[in-house]
């Protein structure tokens, strides 16, 4: 695998691939990768299509409204480089900011409207995903794959993603895959070894608020408003308090007051010195008395399978 840090080292391998027929997968990552990251590169190097398998390692300061959150954002470059070979990427970019946003950068792709100003927009403020989907544009303009990979762990970031390449009729195929997951259910992020074991503890209240909250959409609840609240006694009972749990359409992001479509359970919770998000698809099922087979339905983005273990 190759450890490449300018863009033109990138094009030209780019070159050399393209010229030889191959087809390119591109995982976008701010680096310290863990096994939700490695399930990316996984499905890049397994679909067949994507000949070669390119993994951006690029900690974007354009997206970062904290800045004591992006000084504090692991960098584990060396076991990265490990990871994402064994993983079989074939290329690790790991640009600068210098290389990235060189002297006298000066332009912004946005995505406007409810999509970046609802959920972690109205949180982090909309320029979070302006500085997304600047340096997705950029990155997808550097390495033209044909397929990129995104988690379902960041849904409004991957509808982000999706409205900007639809919108700009980008020519790239946008795979969302499932969330991983620890053992006991919370979700993987970078951001977790920032976590004191205490704090750790605590996080898993976040994987049992949603399942409480799946639990009750299987039962038959459509009450959005009762669903909510069995979900935050979950945090409560674990002394968090959510910064936002909310249920919505996992299309437009409106909120929804009746589970009468497919919906999005999103939330973000301070833990400690992180602030953590997770997500969890609702399908209302059919009424107890009318329902031939019991089947929980927690579906992941465009049908990923996403339902919290523990
Ligand atoms: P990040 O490095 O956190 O910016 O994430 C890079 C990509 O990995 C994004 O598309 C994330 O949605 C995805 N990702 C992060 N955590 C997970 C996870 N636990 N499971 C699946 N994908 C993830």
């Amino acid at each position: 695998m190759r450890v490449v840090r300018s863009v033109a080292e990138l094009r030209d391998f780019v070159g050399q691939a393209r010229r030889a027929g191959c087809t390119i997968g591109l995982v976008p990552t701010m680096g310290a990768l863990h096994a939700g990251h490695l399930s990316l590169i996984t499905a890049s190097t397994e679909r067949g299509h994507a000949h070669v398998t390119i993994v951006s390692s690029f900690v974007n300061p354009r997206q970062f409204g904290d800045a004591g959150d992006l000084a504090a954002y692991p960098s584990t470059e060396a076991e990265d480089i490990e990871m994402a070979e064994e993983a079989g990427a074939q290329v690790l970019f790991v640009p600068t900011v210098d290389e990235v946003y060189p002297a006298g950068f000066s332009t912004e792709v946005r995505v406007s409207g409810d999509l970046t100003s609802r959920l972690e927009g109205a949180h982090r403020g909309a320029e979070h995903f302006h500085g997304v989907t600047t340096v997705v544009t950029k990155l997808l303009n550097m390495v033209q794959p044909d397929v990129a990979f995104f988690g379902a762990k960041d849904a409004q970031q991957a509808l982000v993603v999706q409205r900007l390449v639809t919108d700009l009729n980008l020519p790239v195929e946008i795979c969302v895959r499932p969330t991983v997951r620890e053992t006991d259910g919370l979700a993987m992020s970078s951001r977790n070894v920032r976590l004191s074991p205490d704090e750790r503890a605590q996080a898993v209240a976040i994987p049992t608020a949603l399942s409480a909250a799946a639990a009750l959409a299987f039962s038959g609840e459509r009450d959005v408003a009762t669903i909510v609240a069995a979900a935050t006694a979950k945090l409560v009972d674990a002394g968090l308090t959510a910064e936002y749990l909310t249920v919505v359409d996992p299309d437009t992001l409106q909120d929804r007051t009746v589970l009468d479509g497919r919906s999005l359970l999103a939330i973000a919770v301070p833990v400690g010195p992180v602030r953590l998000i997770d997500n969890l698809a609702l399908e209302p099922t059919a009424p107890a008395s009318s329902r031939p087979h019991q089947t929980l339905v927690a579906n992941g983005p465009r049908g990923a399978s996403d339902r919290p273990e523990g």
